[in-house]
């Protein structure tokens, strides 16, 4: 069993990187093997089902933005191949995507089989090789001189003068993977809800509404990323029946996946209802409504753009009725309001999987990865791609573009030089 390219794992990676070698070199000898009896089992999950395949920012400079690991790394191969490419490439094959109001962009069908079956429809017109139920148990460089591997696996023997490596966050090849050499940067989940049991969001589930959103230890001591910034996030936040989710918090869970790890996930965060303000300011509005307003009931003044049952249930935290004017408001209500308003603190005791998408922090460190051509710099004629590597991005299509853009980038420097 001798092919000119064995990948291991047939996932979106390993299918990606098939497909475009087999597309730019028909004459070259080309084998999927994955472990499972089925394949692309996640991109069937993915996106609830829907398959959020890559998101609509196709300058790359901006796209790297939102992978807290890989940012750096991914701003060369992102000028070779963009999530405009990865639209173009569904396109040419009949496949018409869609752009959701946040840039999410799925299949129109609403449907990840669209995808699968646009896969499996391109491995058979190329005539790549699949083999399901075929686990790799071992992978051996045959010789360091001319690099070429053997591949123990459940199905035999297979040799091949280069490998793509496309497991995806699976931990016993990361462990053959370190036993060649590489360095695995520890595995962490990223893309989680956080779970809070309190009162002030007793009965809110639900709601949704802008927030800016900080990370804070159990000692009110701002949270710091691996590089120094301070973990803060902005947009909708959503209450759930554990706790919050939402953008704002599902970002929060990528850049800080690897601080959050390490406090065990019990922290804090503090939530400004009124993102464009800040407490002072929300104060000084107070102040003037409690003058301007005051024979009314502050139950029937909504001053800011938030909704209306957050809004009571605030004003009941702050211990503020339905009957209360606001001339009625004392000092100490107003500010608790203001603060409630703009600095809420929750602790936040665990974390939830959100269900639409998850990912693993963690995998081959990039260092030893050629950005060029996904090769390990550790073994040659050895490509990486996908989440094997260490990179994962917020929830958005973020993390199948990163999948899309190694495997073109592994298939390029295989085909330019085969
Ligand atoms: C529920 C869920 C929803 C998601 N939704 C989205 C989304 O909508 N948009 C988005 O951008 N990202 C989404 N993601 C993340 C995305 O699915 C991954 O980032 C992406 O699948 C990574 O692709 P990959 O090819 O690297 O790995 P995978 O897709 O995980 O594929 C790896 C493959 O390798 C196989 N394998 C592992 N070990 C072996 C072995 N020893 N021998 C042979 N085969 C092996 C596995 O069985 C698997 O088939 C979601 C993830 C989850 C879990």
């Amino acid at each position: 069993m001798i092919f000119d390219v064995i990948i291991v794992g047939g996932g979106a990676a390993g299918f990606f990187s098939a497909i475009q070698i087999a597309t730019h070199n028909p004459q070259l000898k080309v084998v999927i093997l994955e472990r499972g009896k089925e394949v692309l089992t996640k991109v069937k999950v993915s996106g609830g089902g829907r398959c959020n395949v890559t998101h609509a920012e196709f300058v790359p400079n901006e796209l790297v933005k939102s992978y807290p690991r890989g940012e750096k790394e991914l701003r060369g191969p992102f000028h070779t191949f963009c999530s405009g490419d990865t639209v173009a490439f569904f396109e040419d094959r009949g496949v018409a995507l869609k752009i959701e109001e946040d840039g999410r962009m799925f299949p129109e069908s609403d449907s990840s089989q669209t995808i699968i079956d646009c896969f499996l429809a391109e491995t058979e017109r190329l005539g790549i090789k699949v083999n399901t139920s075929c686990g790799v148990k071992n992978i051996k460089e045959l010789s360091s001189e001319n690099s070429s591997w053997e591949i123990e696996t459940s199905q035999g023997i297979f040799q091949t003068k280069k490998i793509v490596i496309s497991t995806g966050s699976n931990p016993k090849i990361w462990n053959q993977l370190a036993a060649l050499g590489h360095t695995i940067v520890s595995p962490v989940p990223s893309l989680f809800t956080f779970n809070i049991k309190d009162i002030r969001i007793n009965g809110l589930m639900g709601l949704s509404s802008p927030a800016e959103v900080k990370l804070i230890d159990r000692k009110n001591n701002p949270i710091k990323l691996e590089n120094g910034q301070k973990a803060t996030a902005k947009g909708p936040l959503l209450i759930t029946h554990w706790g919050m989710s939402g953008p704002a918090i599902l970002k929060l869970s990528a850049w800080g996946a690897r601080k959050l790890f390490e406090q065990n996930y019990q922290f804090k965060i503090q939530v400004n209802w009124l993102p464009t303000y800040n407490q002072e300011e929300v104060l000084s509005d107070l102040k003037e409504l409690k003058t301007s307003e005051a024979k009314k009931l502050v139950f029937n003044t909504r001053p800011f753009e938030i909704p209306k049952r957050l809004w009571f249930k605030i004003l009941e935290v702050s211990g503020i009725t339905n009957l209360h004017k606001w001339a009625e408001i004392n000092k100490n209500q107003l500010q608790q309001l203001s603060q409630e308003l703009t600095e809420a603190t929750f602790d936040v005791n665990g974390k939830s999987t959100f269900k639409e998408e998850f990912v693993t922090a963690g995998g081959v460190d990039l260092k030893e990865i050629n950005f060029k051509t996904y090769e390990s710099k550790i073994c040659k004629n050895m490509f990486l791609a996908g989440e094997v590597i260490n990179v994962d991005a917020i929830t958005g299509g973020f993390n199948f573009q990163n999948a899309w853009t190694g495997a073109y980038i592994v298939a390029k420097a295989i085909t330019e030089v085969a």
